[in-house]
């Protein structure tokens, strides 16, 4: 099973993937992920290019879809690939297309996080994250260091309010197509609201699972 999670930034879409990857034994791709490895990296050939994720602005198409072919080249093994933060276009999404077509995969089903705009910025804002394994944290929850690495939480360079506003345009601007592009497709689109700060990363979890169970799909 390959899904695709689609969601502004903060709407939960790392936290999921991670959850559902244990869950169901997938691969998670993460592109954000992916391309703050290499900037720790001014070496690499992409380190330029991607100085524009500082802005809060998209990479190129072109860059993205290259850096995921060659990240899916590594993958043929996993029984299922969670993509997150990929695709933010609707040329990135056909080129994905092609690409899983080519592995004799496709896009089984898309989650679509529709989140407030407050419960985004308060998640933003006080996001933590484990430089080691990903793992995210809220500031309120007071933890210094990662609970599974014992390694010291950090803040994201763009997650500041600067930063954040051009990302939720960017967003708006770019992904509506994406979800459009989607709901005419064949696979499954599963759409969630979510308009509570207090709801639960696994409350958020829970209710993946009972929609793909409505669908059949696991
Ligand atoms: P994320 O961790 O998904 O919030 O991504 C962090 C930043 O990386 C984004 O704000 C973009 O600048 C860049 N980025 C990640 N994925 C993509 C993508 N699919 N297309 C373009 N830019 C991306």
């Amino acid at each position: 099973m390959n899904i695709v999670l689609l969601g502004p930034p903060g709407s939960g879409k790392g936290t999921q993937s991670q959850l559902l990857a244990e869950s169901f034994n997938l691969v998670q791709l993460s592109t954000g992920d992916l391309f703050r490895q290499i900037l720790q990296n001014p070496h690499h050939p992409l380190y330029d290019e991607l100085q524009i994720i500082k802005q809060g602005k998209l990479v190129s198409d072109e860059v993205v879809n290259k850096v995921v072919e060659d990240a899916l080249k590594k993958l043929t093994n996993a029984k299922g690939i969670i993509f997150d933060g990929f695709p933010r276009t609707v040329a990135q999404a056909k080129a994905l297309d092609r690409m899983l077509s080519s592995l004799n995969r496709k896009v089984d089903v898309v989650i679509d996080f529709n989140v407030t705009e407050g419960v985004l910025l308060y998640r933003l804002l006080g996001r933590r994250i484990c430089p080691n394994c990903k793992r995210v944290f809220h500031v309120n929850q007071g933890y210094i260091e990662c609970l599974d690495c014992k390694v010291k939480l950090v803040t994201r360079d763009d997650d500041n309010e600067e930063v954040i506003m051009k990302r939720f345009k960017e967003y708006k601007e770019k992904t509506v197509g994406v979800q459009e592009y989607y709901r005419d497709s064949n696979c499954a689109y599963i759409s969630l609201t979510i308009d509570d700060i207090d709801t639960t990363p696994e409350e958020v979890h829970q209710q993946i699972i009972s929609e793909l169970k409505e669908r059949d799909l696991v």
